[in-house]
């Protein structure tokens, strides 16, 4: 039987943080928790701060608890093209900071002991042409030459000893990215920013934010469903969900749907067969899927089936359109039962970069592109370095930040069914 729900939160005990009056005073509003939020929220309650984290719905309700649970390397742009827009010097900082995000979730689950199934085993990027196959070629070879980072071309006749599947040119792995259960994480760091002293106030939306000085010391007052708070900063956190609270960011960000089906538990040769060294794996389309085993053997299948965000209508028809793209990849799941359907937001910047910064005032970390697992955990721990210290190293926050060309956009994102059929074009002749 079909159930339209995330698989991952059938395998986790959230935190249910107590309910509380808002403070009427904070060092720190965080707004959403999520990972952004709730690890710039445990490193800033860990130095001292009284920090209030304030969430619409529950803790990790967005697309922290629904994702693929790839911790990744890398970032969403090809290394070519950053190098040519950015210039190599920015470049390495960047690439270095995509690998070290990965070793600051690792650092966090070990010192919080969050049980999540965090595993390096690798990504595995599959070329859909053989045009894709030798950029992965020449992409390994800018890596290793310019920021000291070995990645390994896999030819297609070798193609059988990391994954099960017929249907590629070639693929190009990552031994440095890592696998977990996104649900069991985002759980275990609202827990550990309460344990660490942070207030989570679920069920409260921030319905607008203003400028308001208290006993002489600038600050925000955030108007919420649950009444008002004051803080002296605000960070926010709120990814593809970012609404009218904050509208010069809503201007800036597309919100695209994704979405996931999972199977019922295989075997484990069959399991091994699909994926003989558990990696996350993800193809070289514009149209992506991603997919993965599950720790309990399911095989976990996700892409853009549609471009608008989840709701009823695009997650129902979504089982049925990646269950055709999984079987393609893998006709041996032809008659596996799909158990759990979902869907959620992807937050891109019309760069398709992810941003730091302040405006306004109002800090914000957001626009990581589905790459935004090990990206949000790492961005929230700068954030909360930039707002403790007043400084920090964080070349995201040096690069120029677009809105729409020609400002043509008020955060309502009209143009998606036209994106899509551009970029399915584009995968017919890329
Ligand atoms: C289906 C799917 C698959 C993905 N797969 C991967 C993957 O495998 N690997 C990877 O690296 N990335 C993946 N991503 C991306 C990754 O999940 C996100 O980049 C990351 O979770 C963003 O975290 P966040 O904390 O910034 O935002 P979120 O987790 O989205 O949290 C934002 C929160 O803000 C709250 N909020 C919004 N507005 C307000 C308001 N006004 N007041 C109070 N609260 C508010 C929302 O309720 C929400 O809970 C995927 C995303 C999706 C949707």
């Amino acid at each position: 039987m079909l159930k339209e729900q995330n698989y991952w939160l059938t395998t986790v005990q959230m935190p249910s943080p107590p309910t509380q009056a808002l403070p009427p005073s904070a060092d720190v509003a965080v707004i959403g928790a999520g990972f952004t939020g709730l690890s710039a929220a445990l490193s800033l309650a860990r130095r001292g701060a009284k920090v209030v984290v304030v969430e619409t719905e529950t803790v990790g309700w967005g697309a922290s608890s629904r994702n693929g649970g790839m911790v990744l390397t890398g970032l969403k742009l090809g290394v070519n093209k950053l190098i040519s827009t950015y210039g190599i010097e920015l470049t390495r900082r960047m690439y270095a900071a995509s690998i070290d995000t990965v070793n600051v979730v690792e650092r966090i689950i070990r010192e919080e002991k969050i049980i999540c199934d965090f595993e390096r085993c690798g990504h595995l990027e599959v070329a859909c042409k053989p045009a894709h196959f030798d950029d992965y070629a020449r992409q390994v070879e800018v890596i290793a030459r310019e920021f000291s980072h070995q990645l390994r071309v896999v030819p297609r006749d070798q193609l059988r000893s990391e994954i099960g599947s017929d249907i590629y040119y070639g693929g190009m792995v990552d031994e440095i990215s890592a696998g977990l259960n996104p649900a069991r994480y985002v759980g275990g760091l609202g827990a550990a920013a309460l344990g660490a002293g942070a207030q989570i106030s679920e069920r409260t939306r921030v319905l607008n934010i203003q400028r308001e000085q208290r006993d002489g010391a600038p600050g925000f007052r955030l108007n919420t469903s649950r009444g008002a708070t004051w803080a002296r900063h605000v960070l926010v956190a709120t990814s593809g969900y970012t609404g009218a609270a904050t509208p010069a960011l809503r201007r800036k960000i597309i919100p695209i749907g994704s979405f996931i089906i999972t199977t019922e538990v295989l075997p484990d040769t069959l399991a091994r067969e699909l994926s003989p060294r558990k990696r996350q794996i993800y193809d070289s389309k514009n149209f992506i899927y991603y997919y993965r085993v599950t720790p309990d053997n399911r095989m976990l299948f996700g892409g853009r089936a549609a471009f608008f965000p989840e709701t009823k209508t695009t997650v129902r028809r979504s089982a049925e359109i990646l269950r055709r793209g999984m079987i393609e990849v893998y006709p041996q799941l032809k008659n596996v039962k799909i158990e759990h359907v979902w869907g959620g937001t992807l937050d891109f910047c019309f760069d398709i970069m992810p941003h730091a910064g302040e405006m306004d005032g109002i800090y914000f970390a957001l626009g990581y592109a589905g790459h935004g697992v090990a990206m949000a955990t790492y961005q929230g721990q700068k954030m909360a370095e930039w707002i403790a210290d007043g400084k920090t190293d964080n070349p995201f926050a040096e690069i120029p930040f677009p809105g729409a060309p020609l400002g043509l956009y008020t955060g309502k994102p009209w143009f998606l069914p036209f994106a899509g059929a551009y970029y399915k074009v584009l995968d017919w002749f890329s």
